[in-house]
């Protein structure tokens, strides 16, 4: 276990021995594949080490172990009561194995560590613990038809479920879908993201001493457009779960529609409005809040606020606090504990945010707050705020997935809503009034899966996936959060009984 200081986990990070292999029944093995990238530490943009690009035999191996475990039903037949215990004893060791989940994490994407630490043992754990509850509550219905008929839904699990994660949060987002997929029944094979594999095989093994029979979670690191896409279109996987960009979510529905239509669940990009009123009686909670949701990840948030729409007449005020506060975060190595905002997650990453920013300085935009960007040596951006942006730049269109601040102002409550439906993503929203009468006007007028009315929705990780949502727009579809995360990994039968 790395130690708790800046020193320490340096020395732990340079004793890690890289193993990116598939993990496929249960065990290690190389991949078929001979093309190779390297694993890039943004921190400091040198190699960690080499991975298989991955490639469509890999696959294929890792869905018929899968297949072959689902059809024994070690799992799937297992009582739903056996299955959340060994989930809760998972959940257990990723708190035990903290420190390594987050050192993986911070090295392959630059997450400060304080950060990564937290995502493991306060979100990932807990959210494992809700979906194991969730396990033995899967209730189908019955109708009252005579006296000599039985009819009843039952859930059942769909079978094989490809998951494909992006690299914002590793080990966070895999466990989305590992949780409610593995609860409801199902086996999988997991594709990570090439940027950030280390920690879902570390989850997978964990998995295994939990209890986790071999082969009914198999990982498969690699490349999207050779492993993801022999996922989606592998004919014998019933279902795929992905999050990651909208572009790469419409390539997938291509994909699916090609090869089995499978039918998926897709958690895509966002583009969040917070939208301020001047009944607000709290600005330094309103600027609070609008910093921490637009830097939480160096921006690389899909619900990242990254619009604020507010009030003329508080505009000034509400901005002077804003830049205040984001012009403190100053970008630290993410091994520092005292590091709160770390570097983008990749040299491409730091180019996109960069070319976004170029953009919107040329589209007339007033930079207030303009982030020193580091070209070499260290994927660093610091945030930026841009004023006097109007509707039609691509800024505030497009996800810019990086630390940069949008701010819009409006008159009427009617200019506020239409600003805020403004893109073509649909995710989460945020509105502070005091004027109950208008909140649930625009708790019911903003299209968005997720509405917060004067919080910021971050009180801990009870709030975050008792209830389930689903997105909006070109964010995607399908819910996989709260118990109906397991119904959309089981399908729905209808049985019913006659005779005597
Ligand atoms: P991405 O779309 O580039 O990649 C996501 C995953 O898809 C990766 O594993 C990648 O290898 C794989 N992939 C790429 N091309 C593929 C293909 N042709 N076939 C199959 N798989 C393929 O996204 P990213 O850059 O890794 O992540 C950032 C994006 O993720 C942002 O848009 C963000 O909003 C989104 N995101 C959404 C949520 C949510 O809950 N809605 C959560 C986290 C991140």
């Amino acid at each position: 276990m790395p130690g708790t200081s800046f020193v320490s986990w340096k020395d732990s990070a340079a004793a890690i021995r890289w193993n990116i292999a598939p993990f496929i029944d249960g065990r290690h093995r190389p991949s078929t594949s001979a093309e190779l990238f390297d694993n890039i530490n943004p921190a400091t943009e040198t190699a960690l080490c080499q991975v298989s690009a991955g490639n469509m035999a890999d696959i294929d191996e890792a869905v018929r172990v899968a297949r072959r475990r689902f059809n024994d039903g070690c799992w799937s037949e297992l009582p739903p009561i056996r299955r959340a215990e060994i989930l809760m004893r998972w959940a257990d060791l990723i708190v035990q194995h903290k420190a390594e989940i987050a050192l993986l994490d911070s090295l392959e994407m630059g997450k400060p560590i304080q950060a990564a630490l937290h995502d493991a043992e306060h979100l990932a754990a807990p959210y494992l613990r809700r979906w194991a509850g969730f396990a033995n509550k899967l209730l189908g219905t019955s109708a009252p038809l005579d006296s000599r008929t039985l009819t009843f839904n039952t859930y059942e699990p769909r079978g094989v479920i490809g998951a494909i994660t992006p690299w914002n949060f590793p080990s966070l987002v895999a466990v989305y879908k590992l949780g409610p997929a593995l609860a409801a029944g199902n086996t999988m094979v997991l594709k990570p993201s090439e940027l950030s594999p280390s920690s879902a095989l570390k989850l997978a093994e964990l998995a295994l001493e939990a209890g986790l029979p071999e082969g009914v979670l198999n990982v498969v690191p690699g490349l999207g457009s050779t492993v993801g896409a022999a996922l989606v279109l592998h004919p014998d996987v019933n279902m795929i779960s992905f999050t990651g960009s909208t572009a790469t979510g419409r390539k997938i529905m291509e994909l699916s529609a090609r090869s089995n239509a499978k039918p998926l669940l897709l958690e895509c990009g966002g583009k969040s409005p917070q939208v301020v009123f001047n009944d607000v009686d709290d600005l330094d909670a309103v600027a609070d809040a609008t910093v921490q949701w637009v830097l939480w990840n160096q921006g690389q948030v899909c619900s990242a606020h990254t619009r604020l729409i507010v009030h003329e007449s508080i505009k000034d005020a509400l901005l002077e606090k804003v830049v205040s506060r984001a012009s403190q975060r100053k970008p630290g190595d993410p091994l520092d504990e005292k590091t709160n905002f770390g570097p983008l997650a990749s040299p491409a990453q730091r180019d996109r945010v960069k070319a976004y920013i170029q953009q919107g300085l040329e589209a007339g935009a007033a930079a207030i707050l303009k982030g020193a960007i580091q070209e070499t040596g260290g994927c660093y951006v610091s945030p930026t705020i841009f004023d006097r942006v109007d509707g039609g730049m691509s800024i505030v269109r497009e996800e810019i997935f990086g630390p940069v601040l949008c701010v819009q102002s409006f008159k009427t409550e009617e200019e506020a809503i239409t600003l805020a439906n403004g893109t073509e993503y649909g995710l989460v929203a945020t509105a502070w009034t005091r004027d109950m009468g208008r909140a649930k006007r625009l708790a019911h007028t903003i299209r968005a899966g997720v509405v917060f009315i004067r919080t910021s929705g971050m009180e801990g990780p009870d709030s975050g996936c008792m209830l389930s949502y689903e997105p909006q727009k070109a964010s995607g579809f399908g819910s996989e959060v709260g118990l109906r995360g397991l119904e959309a990994y089981s399908t729905l039968k209808w049985v019913t009984f006659g005779g005597a």
